[in-house]
């Protein structure tokens, strides 16, 4: 008997928004090609531009500062392609997407909290040549927030550039980039109710960007090839229903519900300031995979860290950061959308005991 499916992987990606499908489907039937001249390739280009004006407003910026990526992969990338490579710093639990452009040595360490130490991050860039510090808004593996503000006006006093992936962030807090301090913005649609595989880099007025690209002069030649037109669309359609996931009091009784079960111990960054609907919760003694797969028999999808393309856990370096060592393998990752309900974190809850007392059994 096959189980109903329930979803509580919302960090890893979510349910395509019905504005966003409407919004994809009206762009089947656009023909053209957005650089071509004509009135078929002109009305291509208008539905994007229209896209990217919501966008701007949506950042407090212009048009010409939102650049459409493929994603928050390429738009993370893109941004720290900006500096040299030594010249790179990121926080120890920054997103895959952005620990691999940073040399090991200019990592920034976390509290036992998973909050960037602004105390040994500033010891560190201030001694630096300028290069680029890049901070997350929220962090995808525990839901705790960052200080980018904070950690922004340090970065720039000296002299540092500052990108944010807010790929976790976004829909959920207003994300203003001069009211952050931030030159480089990052989002994805698919955390939002939009299409996998669209995202966009907001870049300070004026920065002459260099393109990881060449070739055609689409998005001002800083983002060369013809643009992902109906994935544009869908997450202007996510853009419009976006607030259904800014409501944060809606997933507080849902986090309570889980912490009041699995006790407060075992929740990772329990005292950071945090995004209650990302929850990292540990099993004591029983590997995340193991629970995974015992989840997933119960037709329960939660995840490990990240999900990344080869189906592997990564993401425990954020545990790791934390200072959890061989522990982190235990801890998986729950989180919330506007669809989930208090019934269906009773029923994650009964699987969860389920997996406990199985374990205990065989012991
Ligand atoms: N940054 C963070 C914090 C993320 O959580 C993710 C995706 O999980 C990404 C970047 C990558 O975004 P995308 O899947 O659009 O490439």
């Amino acid at each position: 008997m096959t189980k109903d499916l329930l979803y509580l992987d919302y960090a890893a990606t979510t349910p395509l928004a019905p504005s966003a499908r409407a919004a994809m489907e009206r762009g089947f039937d656009m023909l053209g090609n957005p650089s071509s001249i004509h009135r078929a390739g002109r009305a291509a280009r208008d539905a994007i531009n229209a896209v990217r004006l919501d966008l701007a407003n949506h950042f407090g910026v212009t048009q010409g500062q939102v650049i459409f990526t493929s994603g928050g992969t390429e738009a993370n990338a893109l941004a720290l392609h900006q500096v040299q490579q030594e010249r790179r710093f990121a926080s120890a639990i920054e997103h895959e997407a952005v620990l691999a452009w940073v040399p090991e040595a200019n990592h920034l360490p976390v509290t036992p909290n998973g909050v960037l130490d602004l105390e040994a991050a500033e010891a560190k860039l201030s001694e630096a040549e300028p290069g680029l510090v890049s901070l997350m808004a929220a962090n995808n593996a525990t839901g705790a927030r960052q200080p980018v503000e904070a950690a922004a006006k340090l970065a720039a006093a000296h002299g540092h550039l500052v990108h944010c992936d807010a790929v976790q962030a976004f829909g959920k807090i207003p994300l203003d980039l001069a009211a952050l301090g931030a030159d480089f913005l990052t989002v994805s649609a698919h955390k939002i109710g939009g299409p996998k595989g669209i995202g966009a880099l907001i870049v300070k007025d004026g920065f002459p960007l260099q393109s990881l690209l060449r070739g055609g002069g689409q998005e001002r030649r800083r983002r060369p090839g013809t643009e992902n037109l109906i994935g544009i669309l869908g997450l202007g359609g996510a853009l419009e229903t976006i607030e259904r996931y800014g409501d944060m009091a809606q997933f507080l009784p849902l986090m309570e519900q889980v912490i009041a079960h699995v006790g407060l111990q075992n929740v990772a960054a329990y005292g950071a300031e945090r995004f209650p609907h990302i929850l990292s919760i540990q099993m004591p003694g029983i590997k995340n995979q193991l629970q995974l797969m015992r989840f997933d028999l119960d037709g329960i999808c939660v995840s490990a860290g990240s999900a990344c393309s080869s189906g592997k856990v990564a993401g425990n370096h954020v545990l790791e950061a934390m200072g959890y060592g061989d522990r982190s393998e235990e801890f998986i990752r729950v989180s919330f959308g506007p669809e989930t309900t208090q019934g269906d974190v009773a029923r994650f809850l009964a699987a969860w005991d389920k997996i406990q007392n199985s374990a205990k059994a065989a012991a």
